[in-house]
């Protein structure tokens, strides 16, 4: 078996060779955390873009085991945020020169839900000018939705896959007809063709989950010609079928390093992406979102939901900053960038150079 040196040098980015990586730990470990950050700043620089998140609705029509807005946890108190507040947000980001904003929520699927987010696409770019570059992230959709909110100005769209492994896609949900595999591929599959900056990700150190499964996710995301990609740590909710670890769980502490590993192959396999410093991760670590951009990490996604219903989305326990308001954000992000030796880009789109160059070819 080739030593991680040579796998790094030589780029031998097999599924075993992937999984030796995963397992890297000490001198290994960080030998591949700091060539991924040398790497990211050769090919997409210094520069950590801002995707302002608008937490949008926590109303889910899906029941996704994991995720704690799910449709059967009666504890959550349900809200949509009124139109108000959400041009708000925009307005505070266009302001803030975010360059672009996230409007995310649970998923919902009807016409009420489709015409609203396809005219508050269209009010954001008109009170912004054009500026502010908009992504969604609200689930699966039909093809004639995806169309509508991309004709409305919409010009990226995550979905996580979740798993590219379908028999742990269909673990981590349940089986009841909403929840397959092969409709999440599908809608992944839409997104690109319709000309969506398509972004997409894995939970990391779930049930079931294997390193090979890891190893295939970052596959997957290279198979697939991905522009842009967020994965954070799994993080136990309370009020979920996945409350409690399984007695071989990876500890936090492992799944974050595990995710600081994840960040730093891709990068390393994929070098002119987007990839996300997630939220999960800092709610482990403090500083859990500056270690990814040390290690190849280069978009981060401040929330600036209303703080009265940030409580409310919570997605996994112990989730950060669900108490300050948007303003108190961006002092504290310049402030924890400059760790990690970055400058932030802001009023720009900060696009995926990959997707530019696919666009271009
Ligand atoms: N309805 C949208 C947004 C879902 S929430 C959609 O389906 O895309 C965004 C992401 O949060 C999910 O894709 C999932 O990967 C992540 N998430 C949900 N529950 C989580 C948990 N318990 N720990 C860590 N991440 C979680």
């Amino acid at each position: 078996m080739p030593a991680i040196n040579e796998i790094l040098d030589q780029k031998l980015f097999s599924k075993e060779n992937l999984v030796t990586l995963l397992k890297a730990e000490g001198v290994d470990g960080l030998l591949l955390l700091q060539k991924a950050g040398e790497l990211k700043q050769q090919t997409v620089g210094n520069k950590v873009y801002f995707r302002g998140l608008i937490e949008l609705s926590n109303v889910c029509e899906k029941d996704c085991l994991y995720c704690g807005i799910r449709r059967s946890n009666k504890k959550v108190q349900r809200y949509n945020l009124t139109d108000e507040e959400v041009l708000e947000a925009a307005r505070f980001a266009y302001r803030e020169r975010y360059g672009s904003i996230v409007i995310q929520s649970g998923e919902v699927t009807n016409e009420t839900f489709v015409a609203r987010i396809e005219r508050l696409t269209t009010e954001i770019k008109q009170l912004s000018d054009n500026k502010l570059g908009i992504t969604l992230s609200l689930g699966e959709q039909t093809d004639e939705v995806y169309r509508r909110w991309f004709r409305a100005g919409a010009h990226r769209y995550l979905l996580r896959i979740e798993s590219s492994n379908p028999e742990l896609y269909r673990k981590l949900h349940p089986d009841d007809g909403l929840h397959t595999y092969e409709q999440r591929l599908e809608a992944l599959t839409l997104l690109k063709k319709i000309g969506y900056q398509t972004g997409t990700g894995v939970m990391i150190g779930t049930p079931f989950q294997t390193l090979e499964d890891l190893a295939s996710d970052l596959l997957f995301f290279k198979d697939f010609d991905i522009d842009m990609v967020g994965m954070g740590p799994f993080i136990e909710h309370d009020d979920t079928p996945f409350n409690t670890p399984q007695t071989d769980a990876l500890p936090l502490s492992a799944r974050f390093n595990l995710s600081l590993k994840m960040v730093a192959i891709l990068r390393l396999m994929m070098p002119d992406i987007n990839i996300a410093a997630t939220t999960a991760l800092q709610a482990i670590d403090p500083l859990g979102r500056e270690k990814a951009v040390k290690a190849g990490a280069n978009i981060i996604m401040p929330n600036i939901t209303p703080a009265s219903y940030r409580n409310d989305y919570r997605l996994y326990n112990n989730k950060p900053c669900t108490d300050e308001e948007p303003e108190q954000c961006s002092g504290c992000l310049d402030a924890r960038l400059a760790l990690a030796d970055s400058e932030i880009g802001y009023g720009e789109w900060g696009d995926s150079k990959h997707f530019r160059k696919k666009d271009k070819g």
